[in-house]
């Protein structure tokens, strides 16, 4: 039996985990969970001056409000250079590899003709053939590059999204692995952590196509065994444009902060790319987990579609227990000034029947707040529209409430049926239809012209305050 997948996510710290690495870093996890297999985080933190601790903690906050947990990890593979520059000596050693003393103008030289030519590879190899003494006596002086000798022919891997991909090698530049400093490239880090934390599957976006010639020739170099690879398609803005700023909020803690639980955004994340085969939409994370195949990932870019996860989110929250969701409601409620801690403590099973019976029509958590708001407080943001609608001739519509609520006040039972029977009978004594009555009562207790069944809303709001 094949042992157990080992996967990892690499990000490199830029600040923010962003939609993008939170859907690969999710593919990753739910491959691992689904069969059984390894998650490793690794910060590829060479750079660093940009890779500070800052950076990669937001990345941690990240993770962990989606859930995805690692198993092994977080390594920093700023921790491994030595063993990177071992790999090198390795490389050097079978001729795989070597010193290359070209100056950076005479590169930029070659990178403009290069470019003139219409040719992909700009180093033209001219440090290929320098004799052994030769390369010895200049390295003690002159500083130099080491560069990976690219083999004649192509290179071809049987990608589990993309099919059979190939490159020729011709179109690949002998590429630099150790820079002048002594530091390691990417490529040449990556193959490296990758052996050395023996990754079996590398799942990572679409833009690495182009790396992997380069990475599966240093794995044949030191003499191992490539990953399976499977590029994950790009997610693109809905101007089929790659998804950046301009299209709004690509850092997964905006997200947090606009509302949206971390799982309606990993089911809305996994669906980026990826579908369980046939038209289900809605699902949690086990469900991901359990439905969760490298081979349903699509190959075609994915489209980032806001309504989309607003929808899924509202599913989500509507599908959340009551109390869980006064958990994750909570922050947002004291933040907005609606209730106090000690209030919802206090009257918690009330809490939960006022969340009952909003929660299908909110789409955010913020959106939830506001919809929780008219429960607590006669201080409401009446909506302009719902005004100007339903309360368009205002002394007709007070006189109407007032005898309608003197009516009510009546109505000791404060039940369902005794309010809905009082309001239609009173609709039918004014000679006007209930509706008359029904939605300027629902802009006057809830500040908007939709809510949940006007009388469930009376019941639970409570005599006092309707
Ligand atoms: N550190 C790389 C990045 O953030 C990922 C490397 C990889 O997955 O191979 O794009």
């Amino acid at each position: 039996m094949a042992s157990a997948p080992r996967v990892r996510f690499a990000p490199s710290p830029t600040g923010f985990l962003h939609v993008g690495g939170a859907r690969t870093a999710l593919f990753n996890w739910l491959f691992a969970r689904h069969e059984g297999g390894v998650f490793v985080l690794r910060i590829e933190d060479t750079d660093r001056e940009r890779s500070q601790a800052e950076l990669t903690q937001a990345i941690l906050d990240g993770l962990e409000w989606l859930g995805v947990t690692w198993d092994e990890g977080p390594h920093h593979q700023a921790d491994g250079v030595e063993r990177h520059r071992a790999d090198v000596q390795r490389l050097l050693e079978s001729g795989a590899a070597y010193r290359c003393f070209c100056t950076p103008e005479q590169v930029d030289e070659m990178r403009a003709q290069a470019h003139e030519q219409g040719r992909a590879a700009a180093y033209d190899g001219r440090c290929r053939e320098i004799p052994a003494d030769e390369v010895e006596r200049r390295a003690k002086d002159e500083p130099f590059t080491v560069r990976f000798r690219m083999p004649e022919g192509e290179t071809v891997w049987d990608d589990v999204v993309g099919g059979s991909t190939r490159f020729k090698n011709s179109d690949i530049e002998d590429f630099i692995v150790l820079r002048t400093d002594g530091t390691p490239t990417y490529n040449l880090a990556v193959v490296s952590d990758d052996l050395e934390m023996k990754i079996s599957h590398v799942i990572r976006g679409a833009d690495h196509v182009s790396n992997t010639p380069k990475q599966i020739q240093i794995y044949r170099a030191l003499g191992a065994a490539p990953p399976v690879f499977s590029h994950v398609p790009l997610i693109m803005g809905p101007d089929g444009k790659r998804l950046s700023k301009r299209h709004g909020s690509t850092a997964v803690g905006e997200y947090r902060t606009a509302g949206f639980l971390s799982s309606g955004m990993n089911n809305f994340l996994a669906l980026l790319g990826w579908s369980p085969g046939d038209d289900t939409e809605f699902m949690n994370v086990d469900e991901l987990v359990e439905r969760f195949t490298l081979d349903r990932i699509n190959v075609k870019s994915a489209i980032f579609d806001h309504e989309k996860l607003e929808w899924l989110n509202g599913q989500h929250i509507a599908n959340t227990p009551s109390p869980r969701l006064t958990e994750l409601v909570k922050p947002i409620l004291i933040a907005a000034g609606v209730t106090t801690e000690e209030e919802l403590k206090k009257r918690s099973e009330w809490f939960d029947s006022v969340l009952d019976l909003v929660k299908t029509r909110a789409r955010t958590l913020n959106e939830l707040c506001e919809r929780v708001r008219p429960f607590f407080s006669r201080d409401l943001e009446f909506d302009p529209a719902a005004v100007k609608k339903h309360w368009k001739h205002p002394e007709e519509v007070i006189d109407r409430l007032s005898q309608l609520l003197s009516e009510l006040s009546k109505n000791e039972a404060w039940s369902e049926e005794g309010l809905e029977a009082q309001l239609r009978a009173l609709a039918e004594l004014m000679g006007v239809g209930a509706g008359k009555l029904i939605h300027p009562l629902r802009v006057a207790i809830t500040g908007s012209a939709v809510s949940p069944g006007i009388f469930e809303v009376m019941i639970v709001m409570g005599r006092e305050l309707v």
